[in-house]
């Protein structure tokens, strides 16, 4: 499944460059290009889901592997011992603005909470 218009696809395709840190057979691991923290790292699917619940109930083995990735991520970025927030964003009030599932791997400071 994929969407012609999906920016988060075309990043996938290479259509769109981005800046890769890992990739896996079903997954793709890129820099936010609006970092909130020192390490701020987006793990897709390579198949378009709208968001983590649609992707739970289409593949939760897929789900799975897109949080083993972002741990290798926390890994590899030197933060999984210091501590790394996930997050996914669902619908438009939460903030989503890009409607192909993602977690955002945030790290490397001192993540206050809650916001504001
Ligand atoms: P969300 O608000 O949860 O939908 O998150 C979308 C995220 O995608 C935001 O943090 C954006 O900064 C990020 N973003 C938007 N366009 C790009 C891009 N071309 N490459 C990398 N990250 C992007
Ligand atoms: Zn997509």
């Amino acid at each position: 499944m994929s969407t012609s218009d999906c920016l988060f696809c075309k990043i996938v395709s290479g259509e769109v460059p981005a800046k890769i840190v890992r990739e896996s057979e079903r997954t793709v691991a890129f820099r936010d290009i609006n970092p909130q923290a020192p390490t701020h790292v987006l793990v897709i699917p390579r198949e378009h889901h709208p968001n983590a619940a649609a992707l739970a109930a289409a593949d939760p083995a897929l789900l799975g592997e897109v949080l083993t990735e972002a741990h290798r991520v926390a890994v590899d970025e030197g933060i999984a011992d210091s501590g790394y927030r996930l997050v996914f964003n669902t619908g438009a009030q939460a903030g989503q603005t890009i409607f192909h599932v993602h977690v955002h791997v945030l790290g490397g400071r001192d993540l206050n909470w809650p916001p504001g």
